[in-house]
């Protein structure tokens, strides 16, 4: 399989290098980077965003704060569930499960101004199959993605690891017009990145943007707040805190704040200086972090800013 990748990059610059496509010639012949084209924006000037979450919350939980912030500026977002969440509770289950969870995502959306796709896999099952590539494939086409965000392939579910697996083996093939030939091919490589972790083997995730979500807190504490089956019912069950879990809806909002809202870590808080300053840094509150993927294009510090255009200059 291994062989086959190589082989089909080496025909793919081979055909694309001397034509009339514009292939960056230096990021093809520093050797493992997979060939890419100059990245040209949307006709309007607006970012398409997508991520990947293995189940219907997962995307929230990692960059609902980023997406209300590009949402805000009317840049569009797209969070895409790659199981139908039908396994995630304690006495409810099956396909009136996937059904209320399909409903909660689509409202979590709504709160923020964003697309909400959950796809009809198993939760609980999910396996880094041809098929299910070929689905995020479709995807990412479809939505003509500048950029991606999934979780890295180290975690404690395998819906979350093989949802990693299945983003990073579509990198590269979005760009091949052979493979999944029913959607036509992008013609350029979007930029891959993890959402954040606390996973530390085989390596920890190592941050490389940070994005201080603090004015639309509250924002991403509402998407949250619309997984009802999830955020007062499955988790804290799991986690045998349901008696703790208020009753009222203000309380429980406020409870769901109190216990969501996680603070920078340390690396994530060097990140946060480098791009906002040491002082300003210093002051976020709640931040999100991403780590460049090495299987997409690989933005330089000028794409990262027209990417993240809510960064400061
Ligand atoms: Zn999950």
């Amino acid at each position: 399989m291994k062989r086959l990748a190589t082989c089909t990059i080496l025909i793919w610059v081979a055909l694309h290098a001397s034509g009339t496509h514009a292939v960056k010639a230096g990021r093809v012949a520093d050797g493992q980077a997979p060939p890419q084209r100059t990245q040209s924006p949307s006709s309007d000037g607006k970012l398409n965003v997508i991520a990947f979450g293995a189940h219907p919350d997962d995307c929230d939980q990692r960059a609902g704060g980023t997406a209300a912030k590009y949402a805000a500026l009317g840049h569009r977002v797209r969070f895409v569930s790659v199981t139908n969440g039908d396994a995630g509770h304690q006495t409810e289950g099956g396909g009136a499960l996937a059904a209320r969870r399909r409903a909660e995502a689509r409202e979590a959306g709504r709160r923020i101004g964003i697309e909400y796709v959950v796809l009809d896999n198993h939760d609980g099952e999910l396996l880094p199959t041809l098929a299910v590539r070929e689905q995020i494939i479709r995807q990412i086409r479809q939505w003509n993605a500048d950029l991606v965000l999934a979780p890295r392939p180290n975690d404690y579910h395998p819906d979350h690891r093989y949802t990693g697996i299945l983003v990073q083996d579509a990198a590269y093939m979005v760009v091949v017009p052979n493979v999944t030939p029913d959607t036509p091919a992008l013609r350029k490589n979007p930029v891959f990145m993890y959402f954040e972790d606390g996973f530390q083997k085989p390596q920890p995730f190592a941050p490389d943007i940070a994005v201080s979500i603090d004015e639309v807190i509250e924002k991403k504490i509402d998407m949250l707040d619309a997984h009802v089956s999830q955020m007062y019912e499955w988790l804290p069950w799991v986690a045998d805190t349901l008696e703790s879990v208020p009753k009222d809806a203000t309380a429980r909002r406020r409870w769901l704040r109190e216990t969501r809202a996680g603070q920078p870590t340390p690396a994530v808080r060097a990140v946060l200086a480098k791009w906002y300053g040491p002082e300003k840094g210093n002051a976020v509150r709640y931040a999100e972090a991403f780590e460049i993927c090495e299987y997409g294009t690989r933005p330089d510090q000028a794409m990262i800013r027209k990417l993240f255009p809510f960064l400061p200059k």
